[in-house]
Protein backbone atom coordinates (compact mmCIF):
# COMPACT_ATOMS: atom_id res chain seq x y z
CA UNK A 1 0.00 0.00 0.00
CA UNK A 2 1.25 3.37 -0.74
CA UNK A 3 0.09 6.70 0.60
CA UNK A 4 -0.46 9.62 -1.80
CA UNK A 5 -1.31 13.15 -1.75
CA UNK A 6 -3.68 14.96 -4.43
CA UNK A 7 -4.30 18.53 -4.55
CA UNK A 8 -7.85 20.09 -5.71
CA UNK A 9 -8.28 23.47 -5.84
CA UNK A 10 -7.36 24.31 -1.93
CA UNK A 11 -7.88 20.93 -0.85
CA UNK A 12 -5.18 17.73 -0.43
CA UNK A 13 -7.18 14.23 -0.72
CA UNK A 14 -5.15 11.64 1.04
CA UNK A 15 -5.33 7.97 -0.37
CA UNK A 16 -4.39 4.87 -0.06
CA UNK A 17 -2.95 3.35 -3.50
CA UNK A 18 -3.60 -0.45 -3.70
CA UNK A 19 -3.09 -2.67 -6.83
CA UNK A 20 -5.16 -5.98 -7.55
CA UNK A 21 -6.28 -8.38 -9.72
CA UNK A 22 -9.32 -6.82 -11.24
CA UNK A 23 -9.93 -4.16 -14.60
CA UNK A 24 -11.08 -1.54 -13.21
CA UNK A 25 -10.26 1.38 -10.62
CA UNK A 26 -12.44 1.18 -7.23
CA UNK A 27 -12.45 4.37 -4.73
CA UNK A 28 -13.91 3.66 -1.58
CA UNK A 29 -14.26 6.29 0.93
CA UNK A 30 -14.64 4.96 4.63
CA UNK A 31 -16.88 5.92 7.28
CA UNK A 32 -13.56 7.53 9.15
CA UNK A 33 -12.91 9.66 6.12
CA UNK A 34 -9.71 7.57 4.46
CA UNK A 35 -9.46 6.92 0.88
CA UNK A 36 -8.93 3.69 0.01
CA UNK A 37 -8.04 3.40 -4.20
CA UNK A 38 -7.51 0.28 -5.88
CA UNK A 39 -6.14 -0.30 -9.52
CA UNK A 40 -5.68 -2.80 -11.40
CA UNK A 41 -2.37 -4.76 -11.76
CA UNK A 42 0.32 -2.85 -13.61
CA UNK A 43 -1.44 0.58 -13.95
CA UNK A 44 0.65 3.53 -14.34
CA UNK A 45 0.01 5.39 -10.92
CA UNK A 46 0.20 8.80 -12.85
CA UNK A 47 -3.01 7.69 -14.75
CA UNK A 48 -4.70 6.54 -11.49
CA UNK A 49 -4.26 10.07 -9.92
CA UNK A 50 -5.52 11.48 -13.05
CA UNK A 51 -8.57 9.25 -12.46
CA UNK A 52 -8.92 10.37 -8.88
CA UNK A 53 -8.47 13.42 -9.51
CA UNK A 54 -11.68 13.63 -11.96
CA UNK A 55 -13.77 11.66 -9.11
CA UNK A 56 -12.29 14.56 -6.65
CA UNK A 57 -15.58 16.02 -6.16
CA UNK A 58 -17.37 12.70 -5.39
CA UNK A 59 -14.77 12.10 -2.78
CA UNK A 60 -15.18 15.37 -1.15
CA UNK A 61 -19.05 15.18 -1.01
CA UNK A 62 -18.54 11.55 0.71
CA UNK A 63 -16.26 12.99 3.30
CA UNK A 64 -17.91 15.76 3.83
CA UNK A 65 -21.36 13.60 5.01
CA UNK A 66 -18.96 12.18 7.63
CA UNK A 67 -17.98 15.41 8.60
CA UNK A 68 -21.50 16.49 9.22
CA UNK A 69 -22.13 14.05 12.27
CA UNK A 70 -19.93 16.41 14.03
CA UNK A 71 -21.30 17.50 17.47
CA UNK A 72 -21.54 21.49 16.28
CA UNK A 73 -22.57 22.92 20.22
CA UNK A 74 -21.06 25.95 21.05
CA UNK A 75 -18.83 25.96 24.01
CA UNK A 76 -20.34 26.00 27.50
CA UNK A 77 -19.12 27.95 30.44
CA UNK A 78 -20.84 25.99 33.16
CA UNK A 79 -22.30 28.93 34.86
CA UNK A 80 -25.93 29.34 36.35
CA UNK A 81 -28.61 29.96 34.22
CA UNK A 82 -26.84 28.74 30.73
CA UNK A 83 -29.23 25.90 28.68
CA UNK A 84 -27.71 22.60 28.54
CA UNK A 85 -29.26 19.40 26.55
CA UNK A 86 -30.31 16.50 27.79
CA UNK A 87 -32.29 13.85 25.76
CA UNK A 88 -33.31 16.95 23.47
CA UNK A 89 -34.74 19.24 25.81
CA UNK A 90 -33.40 22.34 26.87
CA UNK A 91 -32.64 22.81 30.83
CA UNK A 92 -30.92 25.73 32.58
CA UNK A 93 -28.19 24.72 34.65
CA UNK A 94 -28.77 25.70 38.56
CA UNK A 95 -25.65 25.61 40.76
CA UNK A 96 -26.16 25.27 44.37
CA UNK A 97 -23.98 24.83 47.71
CA UNK A 98 -23.51 22.18 48.99
CA UNK A 99 -21.18 19.88 50.64
CA UNK A 100 -22.42 16.48 48.83
CA UNK A 101 -21.46 16.84 45.53
CA UNK A 102 -24.50 15.54 43.20
CA UNK A 103 -26.44 16.18 39.79
CA UNK A 104 -30.38 16.22 39.73
CA UNK A 105 -32.85 17.07 37.27
CA UNK A 106 -35.54 19.15 38.69
CA UNK A 107 -38.22 20.27 36.66
CA UNK A 108 -36.44 22.45 33.40
CA UNK A 109 -33.52 22.75 35.30
CA UNK A 110 -29.96 20.82 35.58
CA UNK A 111 -29.04 21.14 39.54
CA UNK A 112 -25.67 20.49 40.55
CA UNK A 113 -24.96 20.92 44.11
CA UNK A 114 -21.12 21.54 45.02
CA UNK A 115 -18.66 23.31 47.60
CA UNK A 116 -17.53 26.01 44.94
CA UNK A 117 -20.36 26.96 42.73
CA UNK A 118 -17.79 28.98 41.17
CA UNK A 119 -15.48 26.13 40.22
CA UNK A 120 -16.92 26.00 36.60
CA UNK A 121 -14.27 22.89 35.94
CA UNK A 122 -15.69 20.76 38.88
CA UNK A 123 -19.31 22.01 37.45
CA UNK A 124 -18.31 20.45 34.45
CA UNK A 125 -16.76 17.06 35.63
CA UNK A 126 -19.69 16.48 37.47
CA UNK A 127 -22.28 17.29 34.69
CA UNK A 128 -20.37 15.11 32.01
CA UNK A 129 -20.18 12.16 34.65
CA UNK A 130 -23.76 12.77 34.99
CA UNK A 131 -24.61 12.82 30.83
CA UNK A 132 -22.27 9.34 31.18
CA UNK A 133 -24.60 7.68 33.91
CA UNK A 134 -27.93 8.17 32.00
CA UNK A 135 -26.46 7.43 28.51
CA UNK A 136 -25.46 4.25 29.57
CA UNK A 137 -29.02 3.67 30.62
CA UNK A 138 -30.56 4.95 27.48
CA UNK A 139 -28.05 3.85 24.75
CA UNK A 140 -28.15 0.32 26.39
CA UNK A 141 -31.95 0.34 26.25
CA UNK A 142 -32.11 1.71 22.73
CA UNK A 143 -29.29 -0.62 21.31
CA UNK A 144 -31.08 -3.55 22.05
CA UNK A 145 -34.31 -2.14 20.92
CA UNK A 146 -32.34 -1.35 17.84
CA UNK A 147 -31.28 -5.13 17.60
CA UNK A 148 -34.42 -6.53 17.55
CA UNK A 149 -35.67 -3.97 14.52
CA UNK A 150 -32.26 -4.68 12.39
CA UNK A 151 -32.40 -8.89 13.50
CA UNK A 152 -31.25 -10.32 9.83
CA UNK A 153 -29.02 -8.01 9.00
CA UNK A 154 -26.14 -8.98 11.15
CA UNK A 155 -24.77 -12.30 12.14
CA UNK A 156 -22.88 -12.06 15.29
CA UNK A 157 -24.78 -9.45 17.25
CA UNK A 158 -22.97 -6.36 17.48
CA UNK A 159 -21.37 -4.98 20.42
CA UNK A 160 -22.53 -1.22 22.65
CA UNK A 161 -19.48 0.81 23.53
CA UNK A 162 -19.51 4.68 24.19
CA UNK A 163 -17.41 7.67 24.64
CA UNK A 164 -16.53 11.03 24.08
CA UNK A 165 -15.68 12.00 20.76
CA UNK A 166 -14.64 15.38 19.08
CA UNK A 167 -15.62 14.32 15.28
CA UNK A 168 -18.15 11.67 14.89
CA UNK A 169 -21.75 10.46 16.28
CA UNK A 170 -20.84 7.10 15.84
CA UNK A 171 -18.81 4.56 14.39
CA UNK A 172 -18.68 0.67 13.33
CA UNK A 173 -15.49 -1.79 13.20
CA UNK A 174 -15.30 -4.43 10.97
CA UNK A 175 -15.81 -6.77 14.19
CA UNK A 176 -19.13 -5.42 14.79
CA UNK A 177 -18.57 -3.01 17.76
CA UNK A 178 -20.56 -0.05 17.53
CA UNK A 179 -19.32 3.02 19.46
CA UNK A 180 -21.55 5.65 20.59
CA UNK A 181 -20.69 9.57 21.42
CA UNK A 182 -21.53 9.92 24.62
CA UNK A 183 -22.58 13.61 23.18
CA UNK A 184 -26.20 11.81 22.20
CA UNK A 185 -26.97 11.90 25.23
CA UNK A 186 -28.13 15.21 24.97
CA UNK A 187 -30.03 14.13 21.80
CA UNK A 188 -33.75 13.13 21.41
CA UNK A 189 -34.17 9.25 21.58
CA UNK A 190 -35.13 9.49 17.97
CA UNK A 191 -31.83 10.52 16.91
CA UNK A 192 -29.59 8.32 19.55
CA UNK A 193 -31.86 5.43 17.68
CA UNK A 194 -30.84 6.89 14.01
CA UNK A 195 -27.40 6.94 15.02
CA UNK A 196 -27.55 3.47 15.85
CA UNK A 197 -29.44 2.02 13.13
CA UNK A 198 -26.85 4.04 10.94
CA UNK A 199 -24.11 2.12 12.98
CA UNK A 200 -25.36 -1.31 12.65
CA UNK A 201 -26.21 -1.06 8.58
CA UNK A 202 -22.16 -0.22 8.52
CA UNK A 203 -22.15 -4.03 9.51
CA UNK A 204 -22.83 -5.46 6.19
CA UNK A 205 -21.79 -1.63 4.21
CA UNK A 206 -18.67 -0.34 5.65
CA UNK A 207 -19.06 2.87 2.79
CA UNK A 208 -21.91 5.06 2.13
CA UNK A 209 -22.89 3.50 -0.96
CA UNK A 210 -26.47 3.06 -2.48
CA UNK A 211 -26.73 -0.48 -1.18
CA UNK A 212 -26.05 1.00 2.30
CA UNK A 213 -29.44 3.55 2.04
CA UNK A 214 -31.19 1.33 0.73
CA UNK A 215 -30.46 -1.44 3.93
CA UNK A 216 -30.75 2.16 6.09
CA UNK A 217 -34.06 3.30 4.03
CA UNK A 218 -35.84 -0.20 5.03
CA UNK A 219 -34.96 -0.15 8.17
CA UNK A 220 -35.88 3.53 9.53
CA UNK A 221 -37.80 5.36 6.38
CA UNK A 222 -37.51 8.24 8.26
CA UNK A 223 -33.79 8.93 8.68
CA UNK A 224 -33.39 11.84 6.72
CA UNK A 225 -35.81 13.77 9.04
CA UNK A 226 -34.24 12.39 12.10
CA UNK A 227 -30.65 12.91 10.39
CA UNK A 228 -32.04 16.89 10.41
CA UNK A 229 -33.32 17.05 13.33
CA UNK A 230 -29.87 15.76 14.89
CA UNK A 231 -27.83 18.26 13.09
CA UNK A 232 -29.97 21.19 14.29
CA UNK A 233 -30.83 20.76 17.57
CA UNK A 234 -26.83 20.37 18.49
CA UNK A 235 -26.63 23.81 17.13
ZN1 LIG B 1 -21.96 6.12 8.23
Amino acid sequence: MEKVQLKYGNSTIHYDLEYANRKTLGIKVHPDKTVQVIAPLGSDPEKVKEKVYSKAAWIMKQQDFFLSFEPQTPPRKYISGETHLYLGKQYRLKLETSTKESVKLQGGNITVYLKDTTNSKRVKTLMAKWYKEKAKNHFEKLFSESLTITKGYYNNEPELKYRWMDKRWGSCDKKGTIHLNLELIKAPKQCIEYVIIHEICHINHLNHSTAFYNQLEKIFPDWKKVKDRLEKIMV
